[in-house]
């Protein structure tokens, strides 16, 4: 690898319509992942290409579209694809709840008092920093969906 093909921080993944489970992961761990389902492969090279994006896939035609950047997912293991992705992208540490696993979108910081209405009681009492998803306008606490993903990354990491 060049000085200059050593990623910058700035990894941009695009999933294909195969690796929603995996894109939503992706999003959450706060790597730039586009995806839709409804996404066919001529719409998934197009937009890799004009925005840069490395596909990750487990088609392997379509990983070996001329002008692709692209990784060839070898297992359907979540974990694996993961620990693959980790290794042979070299993905800088990600910014783990900086981003929606819904929609993509870079969360921002949200006062406790502008959504208490909206949260369970337990997380009202117990949790202090919140986040909003600017387009979905879902919100995202440490305790909630996060706290679900730390036995993964705690094994991925183990495995570096
Ligand atoms: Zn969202």
């Amino acid at each position: 690898m060049n000085e200059s093909d050593k990623p910058t921080g700035e990894v941009r993944l695009l999933a294909d319509a195969m690796l929603g489970k995996l894109a939503k992961w992706l999003r959450l761990l706060g790597y730039d992942t586009a995806y839709d389902p409804a996404w066919d492969d001529a719409a998934v090279v197009r937009l890799a290409r004009a925005e840069g994006r490395v596909v990750l896939t487990r088609d392997r035609v379509l990983s070996e579209r001329r002008g692709l950047r692209a990784l060839l997912l070898t297992s359907d293991e979540l974990e694996e694809q993961m620990a693959q992705i980790m290794n042979e992208l070299h993905l800088p540490p990600a910014e783990a709840g900086s981003r929606c696993s819904i929609c993509n979108a870079p969360l921002q910081p949200v006062a406790k008092a502008e959504v208490a209405e909206r949260l369970p009681p337990y997380v009202l009492r117990t949790q202090e920093v919140f986040h909003r998803c600017p387009r979905c306008d879902r919100v995202y606490w440490p305790g909630g969906h996060w706290a679900r993903m730390q036995p993964v990354l705690n094994r991925l990491r183990g495995e570096e």
